[in-house]
C-alpha cells in the first residue's frame, strides 16, 4: 500500500457512514472531531448514533444509499457489518471518485483513517502503510503526553493573527523570525498556560517591535558546536539553531546526519578547510558571516565539536563584533570528551589524573606541535591527563618532546578515530613505541590521543594493541 496523507475539508458537505450499529457509532464520532455534521444512511440507529442524532449532530438519511447519496461527498465510511452491502459501497464510491473507507477491509478502502493527535487546530495524523497499526498507537501515546493541551489554542490564537503580520511584515526571514519569536517566547508561554489576555497583548507587541525593526532587519550568527559527529550528540539548542537558521557555514567535520537538522530551506554552505591555506580560508569565512548577517539572515556557523576548542571561535566572534554583529555561541561537545566518553576512560580520576589538559599537533601556521607555554615536565610528574588534538601526522613528535620533557617511555597512549562515528577505531601503544615507530599506529585524522595513566584503563569495546610487549601498568582491557 502506499498513501499519501492530506487534509480532507469536511465543512462543505457532510461525509457518509453507511450503517447504524456500534461501528458505524464509532466512525461518527471520529469524523464528528471536525465535521460539524455527518449523515447515517441505516435501517436505525444504535443508541450512540441516536444520542448524536438528538444533539444535532448526526443525521439519518435512508439505507441502502445510491449514487445520488455517495456523489460529492468528502468522503463515505461503509460500517454495515454486512460484507455484501460494504462491497457495493465501496465499488460504487469508487467508481465515481469518492474516497471511501471499509473498516479493517483494506482491499475495499481508497483511503485509510489515520491514528490521530487532535489537539483542536493542530492535528497529527500517524500512519504505517498498514503495516505497524501497534507502532502508529504507541507514537500516538507518546505524541499525546509530548504535545501540550492547549497547543490547538496556540495555533488558533497565532491564526488570528496572521491577517495583521501579513499587513505589517513583508514575506521573508523577517515573518518567519517573527513567528518563531512568537512560538518560543511568552507570548506562546501565556497562550499554552490558559492567559489569551496576555497572549494576545504579547503578540500584538512582538508584532509592532518586528514591523518597526524590519526597516534595519539585523540578522545575527550563532557559533554552534556540532558534537563530534553522532547527532545524537547534538544539544537541543544546537538543533533548534539549525532549525531557525537561513544560511549554515559549516566545517568539513561535520557529518551529513547533523546537517538534516537544518531547515530544508536554508542555505548551506561548506567551508572545510584545508591545511596549510588556514588563514586565508579563516579571512574568508569571517567575511561571508558579516556578509549574510548585513543581509538580515540568521547565521549558523557550524563547528566540529565546541566552537572554543581549537575551532577558532574567538576568532570570528571578534571579527563579528568588530562589525558590530550580534552573536551568540552554543557549546558542544568536544572531540577528547566525547572519545573518552565513548572508551569509557574518566579524563579526571581521583587515584589517576587530578588534570586534564587540551594540546594540540599544529600551532598555527605551522606543522608543529603547539607547546608553547605548556610546562610538560610539570605535567609529567604523574596524574595528569594530556588530551592531543590534530595530532596524527605529529604525534611522533609530540610522543618525543613529552619523552624529552621527562614523561615516562612506559606512559600508555591511546587514539581514538572518528569517535563516535559508526568506523570509531581505538589503538592503544605507549610513549616508547609512539615516539619510535608513529606509523605502527596507523591512524588517519581525525583522531584524538589521550596520554597518561587514564589512557591505559580498561575501555570498553575493542581495541587493536599496537604494544605487543605491553608494559602498560594498568592496562587491563
Ligand atoms: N572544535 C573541535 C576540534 C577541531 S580541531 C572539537 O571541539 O572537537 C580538529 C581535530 O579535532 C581533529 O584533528 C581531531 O583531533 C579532533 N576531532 C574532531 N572530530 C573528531 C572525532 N570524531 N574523533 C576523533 N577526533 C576528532
Amino acid at each position: 500500500m502506499k498513501s499519501f496523507p492530506i487534509f480532507l475539508r469536511v465543512d462543505a458537505k457532510p461525509p457518509l457512514v453507511v450503517g447504524g450499529g456500534d461501528l458505524a457509532g464509532i466512525k461518527a464520532r471520529l469524523l464528528l472531531k471536525r465535521a460539524a455534521l455527518v449523515e447515517v444512511a441505516a435501517e436505525s440507529l444504535g443508541d450512540e448514533l441516536s444520542r448524536l442524532e438528538a444533539d444535532g449532530k448526526v443525521r439519518a438519511i435512508a439505507p441502502n444509499p445510491g449514487i445520488a447519496e455517495l456523489r460529492g461527498r468528502p468522503l463515505v465510511v461503509s460500517a454495515t457489518e454486512d460484507d455484501a452491502e460494504d462491497t457495493r459501497i465501496s465499488a460504487m464510491a469508487r467508481a465515481f471518485g469518492v474516497p471511501v473507507n471499509v473498516p479493517d477491509r483494506p482491499e475495499l478502502c481508497s483511503f485509510v483513517l489515520p491514528a490521530i493527535v487532535d489537539r483542536g487546530e493542530v492535528t497529527v495524523a500517524i500512519g504505517t502503510e498498514g503495516a505497524a497499526p501497534v507502532l502508529a498507537q504507541r507514537l500516538r501515546a507518546f505524541l499525546e503526553r509530548e504535545l501540550h493541551p492547549r497547543l490547538g489554542s496556540l495555533a488558533k490564537l497565532a491564526g488570528e493573527f496572521r491577517e495583521r503580520v501579513a499587513s505589517s511584515l513583508p514575506e521573508g526571514p523577517g515573518r518567519r523570525k517573527l513567528w518563531e519569536r512568537i512560538f518560543d517566547g511568552e507570548a506562546a508561554s501565556a497562550a499554552l498556560a490558559g492567559d489569551e489576555i496576555a497572549a494576545r497583548r504579547l503578540i500584538g507587541e512582538a508584532i509592532d517591535r518586528a514591523a518597526s525593526d524590519e526597516t534595519q532587519a539585523p540578522g545575527r550568527v550563532v557559533l554552534v558546536g556540532a558534537g563530534p559527529g553522532d547527532p545524537e550528540l547534538l544539544t537541543l539548542k544546537a538543533v533548534r539553531a539549525l532549525k531557525a537558521a537561513d544560511v549554515v557555514l559549516y566545517d568539513g567535520l561535520v557529518g551529513k546526519a547533523v546537517l538534516d537538522y537544518a531547515r530544508r530551506e536554508a542555505e548551506l554552505i561548506p567551508v572545510g578547510k584545508s591545511k596549510g591555506a588556514h588563514s586565508v580560508a579563516q579571512a574568508e569565512i569571517n567575511r561571508l558571516l558579516v556578509l549574510h548577517a548585513r543581509a538580515g539572515k540568521t547565521v549558523v556557523r557550524l563547528k566540529g565539536g565546541d566552537p572554543f576548542i581549537f575551532g577558532r571561535g574567538g576568532e570570528e566572534l571578534d571579527a563579528l563584533r568588530a562589525a558590530g554583529i550580534e552573536s551568540e555561541v552554543v557549546p558542544g561537545i568536544t572531540a577528547g570528551v566525547a572519545a573518552a566518553a565513548s572508551v569509557q576512560i574518566p579524563l579526571t580520576h581521583r587515584e589517576h589524573a587530578h588534570s586534564v589538559t587540551f594540546v594540540s599537533g599544529h600551532a598555527a601556521a605551522s606543522d608543529r606541535p603547539d607547546f608553547d607555554g605548556i610546562d610538560l615536565a610539570a605535567l609529567a610528574k604523574g596524574g595528569n591527563t594530556l588530551v592531543l588534538y590534530m595530532g596524527v601526522s605529529t604525534s611522533g613528535t609530540v610522543a618525543e618532546q613529552l619523552l624529552a620533557a621527562g614523561w615516562a617511555p612506559h606512559t600508555p597512549v591511546l587514539a581514538v578515530e572518528n569517535a563516535s562515528r559508526d568506523d570509531e577505531r581505538r589503538v592503544r601503544a605507549d610513549l616508547a613505541q609512539l615516539a619510535a615507530d608513529p606509523a605502527s599506529l596507523g591512524l588517519e585524522s581525525p583522531a584524538v590521543l589521550f596520554f597518561g595513566e587514564v589512557a591505559g584503563l580498561a575501555v570498553s569495546g575493542t581495541v587493536d594493541e599496537v604494544l605487543a610487549r605491553s608494559e602498560l601498568r594498568l592496562a587491563h582491557g
